[in-house]
């Protein structure tokens, strides 16, 4: 009976490194969702296939890539992300506030375990909302990121700096000049890369909801890709955040605007795919 988990395990692994090469990111990286593939989410042997190191996936220039990140969670809103990632079958990076996990540790879990998440370092305690005072100490700043690194445990070094557009790869650089850009420096030198985003679904201040249609925010990322305005050509970052879907208008749109832009062929890949 052993044999025979194993051996179905390592089917399904073989099955999830073949996907994982598969320039067409929206074809998945996992199997269907049948009671032995749900057994292995389970496994620590899964956890440990899922953490991996896997060779980076490089899309040809003709490509229109989307890296879907959101921002924040584990929160309320997590649970109906985590769903719609699993309905709509997308590659979506999570980057996690790990000073959240401990009152919702359960979202947390359903992300590890899904084959489309992720997981990415937010921060431990997301400044606390007070950036420039977060940021004028740049050695606990990346104090507070190496934090979270420990706690969420994975095999990448990604990061969005809270509160902050800035990006810092090995080799280039981006809105480095402002309050948040010498943490980033010293992440940099830790190893880390640190994403900042092209274009946000943003949301009311208070509401949570987004603020525009389905129809102006996929307008919005269309253009982008027309002018060729993003940081690098062919490849746009989108940020959105687990809480808007604790909105009904968030929860109704956010599948929409999935479909919209899967239909335009843009390919949906994780951010630690996207180009050094
Ligand atoms: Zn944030």
């Amino acid at each position: 009976m052993f044999t025979f988990v194993l051996a179905r395990f390592f089917a399904a692994l073989l099955m999830v490194s073949a996907c994982q090469l598969k320039k067409d990111a929206t074809a998945g990286t996992g199997g269907s969702a049948t009671d032995s593939t749900q057994a292995m989410r389970d496994s620590a042997a899964y956890f440990a296939a899922k953490k991996a190191k896997r060779p980076k996936i490089v899309h040809d220039s003709t490509e229109k890539v989307i890296y879907l990140t959101m921002d924040d969670g584990p929160l309320r809103g997590s649970t109906y992300l985590n769903k719609i990632i699993l309905d709509k079958k997308i590659k979506t990076s999570v980057f996690i506030v790990s000073g959240h996990i401990r009152g919702f540790g359960k979202y947390f879990e359903d992300f590890r375990a899904n084959d489309f998440v992720e997981i990415c370092n937010h921060s431990h305690t997301h400044a606390n909302n007070k950036y420039l005072q977060f940021y004028a100490n740049p050695q606990g700043a990346a104090d507070d990121i190496n934090q979270c690194d420990k706690l969420i445990n994975t095999n990448n070094k990604a990061v969005r700096l809270p509160g902050r557009n800035i990006w810092a790869l090995p080799a280039r650089v981006h809105g480095i000049t402002q309050s948040g850009g010498k943490t980033a420096e010293i992440l940099r030198e830790q190893g880390y890369k640190i994403f900042g985003w092209d274009a946000e679904w943003a949301h009311g201040a208070k509401s949570q909801a987004p603020v525009k249609s389905p129809e102006q925010f996929v307008g919005l990322i269309n253009g982008i890709f027309k002018n060729k305005s993003m940081w690098t050509k062919n490849h746009l970052v989108i940020l959105g955040h687990d809480e808007m879907l604790t909105t009904e208008k968030g929860r109704r749109e956010f599948p929409v605007i999935i479909d919209m832009l899967l239909a335009k062929g843009y390919v949906f890949e994780h951010i630690t795919n996207y180009p050094d």
